[in-house]
C-alpha cells in the first residue's frame, strides 16, 4: 500500500484527491492531512479516513479539533508540522494542494525527503523556480504536475522533447472572456468567482477571472519543462477540453484532452507511470462540439502580459508577481478594492521593488515579505 500525506485536505484540490483515493482504498492510504483554519472538515476527513496525523496551522482550530477528532489520529500544530507530514519516513506521497506561498516550505520538504510530490501549489515553482531545481538535482524526489495543463504537457512529452519547437496554453479566459474591458469596473468577488467550466478555491478562481492564473502556469511551465518563455504559448479555449498542446518541428501537435475535472491529472499523479480509475466521465467530443481557440486579449487581461514581462525579466520579479497578486486578489475578495484595480497594484509593485537574484529560500522569504508590504502600501495610498 502507498501512503500519502494530504497538504490543504479540506480545500477544492484536497477534496478532489480523497474522491480519487475514495476508489482505491485497499491500494492508497491517507496517511496525514492538514488544512489552515477549517477544523470541522478536517475532523471530518479524519473520520473517514483515519489519518495517522492531522495537521492544523492555525492554533485556536487545532485545539478545537484536538476536541472532537477520533482517537487514531493525532493533531499537530503549526507550519512546522506541516514540514513533519511532507517529509516522513512512512510517506510515499505527498499531495501539494495548499493555496498561495504558504506551501512553499512544505513542497521543499518533501524534495529534501525524496518523495513524490503532486504539485498542484503552482505558486511554490513561481517564487522559487530555481530553488526547487537546486533541489531537484540532488534528491531522487519525483515531481509530477497536477496542473491540468501541465499534467497534459507531461503527458505529452512521455515521448521527450526532441524535436519540441513550444508547448501551448489552453486558457478557458474565464468568466469575463465575452465582457467588454468598460463593464469589469463594478465586477463583484461573486461573480469573479463564478468560473464557467471549473469548480475551485475562491483565489485561484479570482486568478482566473483576470487571467493571473495563465501567467503563474506560463512560469510553473517554464521551470517544469525548462522552456525560455519564446517557447511557451498562450491560446483561449473556453470550453476547456483540450487541456494543452505540444508543438513540434515536423508539424506534428500532440495533445491531451478530457473534460474539466482535476481528478484526472490528480489520478495521474498519483498512478504514473501507470493508470487507475478516476471517475471522471468519459469525453464524447461530438457532444463537447464546438471547440473553439482564440489569441488571448494581452491588452485587456493585463495579468497575463505582467506574467510574460516576469517571466523574461527573471531573478525576484516572478516572486514580486505573485507577492503583489496575493494581496490584490485578497483586497479584491473582502472589498476593499476594484478588479481591474488587481493589474494596477501589480505593476506598480513590480516597478517599485528591485529585481534582485533569489540565492536561498530566506531570500525568496524576505523578497516576498518586501513586495506583500509595498502592495499593501500602494493600496493604502489609493493608488491613482
Ligand atoms: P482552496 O482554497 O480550495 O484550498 C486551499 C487549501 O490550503 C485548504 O485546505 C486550506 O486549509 C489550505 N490553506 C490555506 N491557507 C493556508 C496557509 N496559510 N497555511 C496552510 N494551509 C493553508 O484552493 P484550491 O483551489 O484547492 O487550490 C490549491 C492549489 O492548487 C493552489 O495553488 C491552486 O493554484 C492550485 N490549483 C488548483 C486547481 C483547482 O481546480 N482548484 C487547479 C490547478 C491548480
Ligand atoms: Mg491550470
Amino acid at each position: 500500500m502507498k501512503l500519502i500525506s494530504i497538504l490543504g485536505a479540506t480545500g477544492s484540490i484536497g477534496q478532489s484527491t480523497l474522491s480519487v483515493i475514495e476508489r482505491h482504498r485497499s491500494d492508497i492510504g491517507v496517511f496525514a492531512v492538514s488544512a489552515h483554519t477549517d477544523w470541522k472538515s478536517l475532523s471530518e476527513i479524519c473520520n473517514r479516513y483515519s489519518p495517522t496525523y492531522a495537521v492544523m496551522v492555525d492554533e485556536v482550530a487545532g485545539k478545537q479539533l484536538e476536541k472532537i477528532v477520533n482517537h487514531k489520529t493525532s493533531v499537530l500544530i503549526g507550519n512546522d508540522a506541516l514540514d513533519f507530514i511532507a517529509s516522513h519516513e512512512k510517506v510515499d506521497m505527498v499531495m501539494a494542494a495548499i493555496v498561495g506561498s504558504a506551501g512553499i516550505h512544505s513542497s521543499l520538504a518533501a524534495i529534501k525527503a525524496n518523495k513524490r510530490l503532486m504539485l498542484a501549489n503552482k505558486e511554490s515553482l513561481v517564487l522559487a523556480g530555481e530553488l526547487f531545481e537546486k533541489e531537484l538535482i540532488n534528491s531522487s524526489s519525483e515531481l509530477i504536475p497536477v496542473d491540468s495543463e501541465h499534467s497534459a504537457i507531461f503527458q505529452c512529452l512521455l515521448g521527450g522533447k526532441k524535436g519540441l519547437s513550444k508547448v501551448q496554453l489552453t486558457a478557458s479566459g474565464g468568466p469575463f472572456l465575452n465582457r467588454p474591458i468598460k463593464d469589469l469596473h463594478t465586477i463583484s468577488p461573486e461573480e469573479a468567482c463564478a468560473h464557467p467550466n471549473w469548480d475551485m478555491g475562491k483565489k485561484i478562481s479570482v486568478d482566473s477571472a483576470t487571467m493571473m492564473n495563465k501567467g503563474l502556469e506560463v512560469i510553473e511551465a517554464h521551470y517544469l519543462f525548462k522552456l525560455d518563455a519564446q517557447a511557451i504559448d498562450v491560446v483561449i479555449h473556453p470550453q476547456s477540453i483540450v487541456h494543452s498542446l505540444v508543438y513540434f518541428k515536423d508539424g506534428s501537435v500532440i495533445s491531451q484532452l478530457g473534460v474539466p475535472d482535476m481528478r484526472t491529472a490528480i489520478a495521474f499523479a498519483i498512478s504514473y507511470p501507470e493508470r487507475i480509475d478516476s471517475g471522471v466521465q468519459e469525453l464524447n467530443l461530438a457532444d463537447a462540439s464546438p471547440l473553439e481557440f482564440y489569441e488571448p486579449d494581452y491588452g485587456k487581461f493585463r495579468c497575463l502580459k505582467l506574467s510574460f514581462d516576469a517571466l523574461r525579466s527573471g531573478g525576484s520579479a516572478m516572486g514580486t508577481l505573485n507577492a503583489a497578486n496575493e494581496v490584490a486578489v485578497s483586497s479584491f475578495l473582502s472589498g476593499q478594492i476594484k478588479f481591474l484595480d488587481i493589474p494596477e497594484i501589480i505593476e506598480e509593485t513590480l516597478s517599485g521593488i528591485q529585481n534582485t537574484n533569489l540565492d536561498d529560500l530566506d531570500a525568496v522569504i524576505e523578497n516576498d515579505l518586501r513586495s506583500r508590504k509595498f502592495a499593501e502600501e500602494v493600496i493604502k495610498r489609493g493608488f491613482k
